[in-house]
């Protein structure tokens, strides 16, 4: 009796293009399949050691590949964990996790681009159907005793019904196309597994047939002799020593590991013996994951004891702003059956974690030194690492130096070091300004007082800006001050405003201040402006304002005091002027343009507009 079950609407979209859009890198399949193999055997492999019920199951894990290049079959067996009914639906029908959608969305149309995502997104099974029409999985479950069968051709449904099988573990079976039979041959096989799966830490066989011949001439026999060959070497490459391992041997396992078909761009091994010893191996990845900034993002450190793989899910492992690094961390201390939920606590846990951190930012530090290759790394992950400053206040000072901001005077990004070098011998602070991008950040009024003195002023227009630079404090025992505060202002020292020509203004700003109102904290005077009005504050931050109001939240307005420049011919033919509509509409239109400066945008545009417009109508 076999029950029909029928494809997700998701799984369904994701098979169609299995079967029909992504042609490049095939062979691909079979790395996610010996993937899924080895994931297998790692889980039950940490049973057998763990759970009372599987201890004394007797466990040599493998994988055996074998094929017919007659029938065109090609089959991937392990004596892993197994599925049963339930874990075969739920795992080869529809989605648990978000990979598939999350995977269809990312679509560029790009088939190299595309086929490059499927191990990524956790939609690998499915990747058979690249190269066959009909796929059997034959699975059961360490355990228990029934085993089943799933059959399907990728085009909408499924079958499952119960099946004959001895041992625990998975066996699937692929039918290949007509155009995909050449992977039913010993020497295609063999170098997809040396170029993908070389460093699986499991021995992968290969089964085939050798045939011999006997006998010369008329007499000439063929003998036929079943062969099984280990293909792998199966070391777990980061316990192996630095110096029995080549350049390659990292990239080919970075590749199976982290299902990238493109280099690492770092790689960091670490042997550690002493009080604590383990081993770790991290990887730069070239291009940050998709994920990076989701909340569900998938970790990128898979955590063994003495070899045995124990989670691939724990987000602790490393601080969450390094997300984006992928490897291993093997130790030699921890308890084999450690619980999951008591890793987080756990102090040996916690050693390698800080020792690990500080091993990768200064990995990073070193690859400052190469410009070229540090911009490549920044603009991918710069965004990433400064999240660590409000996360990880022990090296807050580390992740400072690896920051690169760009700048009210140069073309490049510059480090807070650089821009220390740089600083005249009267400034007393750093100065940065928030805002919501460089160009208008660049149009600001405000950074006319700070060029004028030869002051150079950091542009900060990143989301997380906002919130981490305003508590970074100082730098190197300097101050960072936002350039927009009156209390920085205030520090840069403008000259004093004399007495008359403040009474000159006393009119204009009393006007004013019964036009705006409650909109403005106050109105003053200033002498180191280009134009006409400047919006100065406390602290304020457009940005988070706006982070708050995509969220549906509103900060109660932050009032600014309003700076009116003494030597500007619209502020100085406006302060005799007592036409009441003009000043009122003049006074308006200035604080909207100073807003718009500002944050790009002001509240009601259209009486902007229809100010604007009868202004131009008087001069007309
Ligand atoms: P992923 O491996 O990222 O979870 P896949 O599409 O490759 O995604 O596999 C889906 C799921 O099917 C796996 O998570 C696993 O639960 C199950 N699975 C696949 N192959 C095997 C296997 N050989 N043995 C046991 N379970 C398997
Ligand atoms: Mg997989």
């Amino acid at each position: 009796m076999s029950k029909k079950h029928t494809f997700q609407t998701e799984i369904n979209q994701l098979l169609d293009l299995m079967i029909h859009s992504l042609y490049s890198h095939k062979e691909i399949f079979l790395r996610e399949l010996i993937s899924n193999a080895s994931d297998a055997l790692d889980k039950l492999n940490y049973l057998t050691l763990t759970d009372e019920k599987l201890k004394d199951l007797n466990f040599d894990p493998r994988i055996e590949l074998s094929f017919d290049e007659k029938k065109k079959t090609l089959s991937i067996e392990d004596n892993g964990i197994g599925m049963n009914e339930k874990e075969l639906t739920d795992n080869l029908g529809t989605i648990a996790k978000s990979g598939t959608k999350s995977f269809l969305s990312s679509l560029s149309g790009d088939k190299k681009k595309d086929s490059a995502l499927i191990g990524q997104f956790g939609v690998g099974f499915y990747s058979a159907f690249m190269v066959a029409d009909k796929v059997i999985v034959q699975s059961k479950k360490a355990g228990e005793d029934k085993a089943y069968a799933w059959v399907s051709d990728g085009k909408g449904e499924y079958e499952i019904s119960v099946c004959k099988k001895d041992t625990q573990g998975t066996q699937i079976t692929l039918y290949l196309k007509e155009e995909d039979a050449n992977f039913a041959s010993k020497w295609e096989i063999e170098n997809i597994v040396k170029k993908y799966s070389e460093h699986i830490p499991f021995p992968i066989y290969l089964n085939y047939t050798q045939t011999n011949f006997e006998g010369e001439g008329e007499d000439k026999k063929e003998i036929k002799e079943d062969k099984k060959d280990r293909i792998n070497t199966a070391k777990a490459i980061w316990k192996v020593s630095k110096n029995d391992l080549k350049d390659d041997d990292y990239k080919e396992f970075y590749k199976s590991f982290a299902h990238d078909n493109s280099e690492p761009m770092k790689w960091i091994h670490t042997k550690v013996e002493g009080t604590l010893e383990y081993s770790t191996l991290f990887f730069i990845p070239q291009v940050a994951p998709f994920d990076l900034y989701r909340v569900d993002y998938k970790s990128g450190v898979k955590l063994y004891v003495k070899r045995v793989f124990i989670t691939d899910d724990d987000k602790e492992l490393l601080p969450q702003y390094l997300r984006f690094i992928k490897g291993v961390i093997d130790s030699e201390d921890l308890p084999l059956n450690v619980s999951r939920e008591i890793l987080q606590q756990n102090k040996i846990l916690a050693n390698i974690r800080s020792a690990s951190t500080k091993k990768i930012l200064g990995e990073i530090q070193n690859i400052t030194q190469d410009k070229e290759a540090y911009e490549k790394f920044y603009t991918q992950f710069g965004k990433v690492l400064k999240e660590g400053l409000y996360g990880d206040y022990e090296n807050k000072d580390k992740i400072l130096e690896l920051l690169r901001f760009h700048t009210s005077t140069q073309k490049d990004m510059i480090s807070l070091k650089e821009y220390k070098e740089k600083m005249p011998k009267d400034q007393k602070s750093i100065y940065y300004m928030i805002g919501e991008n460089l160009d208008l950040l660049r149009a600001s009024p405000i950074l006319e007082k700070y060029t004028q003195k030869g002051y150079e002023v950091l542009l900060m227009a990143d989301e997380v800006d906002g919130f981490v630079i305003p508590g970074i404090g100082e730098y190197d025992k300097t101050a960072l001050k936002d350039a927009n505060a009156s209390q920085t202002l205030e520090e840069l020292g403008a000259e004093k405003i004399n007495e008359e020509t403040r009474k000159s203004f006393e009119n204009l700003i009393k006007s004013f201040k019964e036009v705006l109102g409650e909109e403005v904290k106050d109105i003053t005077l200033s002498n180191s402006l280009n134009s006409p009005v400047a919006l100065v504050g406390e602290e304020q931050n457009p940005m988070m304002a706006n982070l708050m109001a995509q969220m549906g939240q509103n900060l109660p307005p932050q009032k600014k005091t309003m700076e009116l420049n003494i030597h500007h011919p619209i502020l100085e033919k406006l302060k005799d002027n007592s036409d009441k509509e003009l000043l009122a509409n003049t006074a308006h239109l200035l604080y909207d343009s100073a807003k718009l400066l500002e944050s790009g945008s002001i509240q009601n545009a259209k009486d902007f507009a229809n100010r604007l417009n009868d202004i131009i109508l008087k001069t007309l």
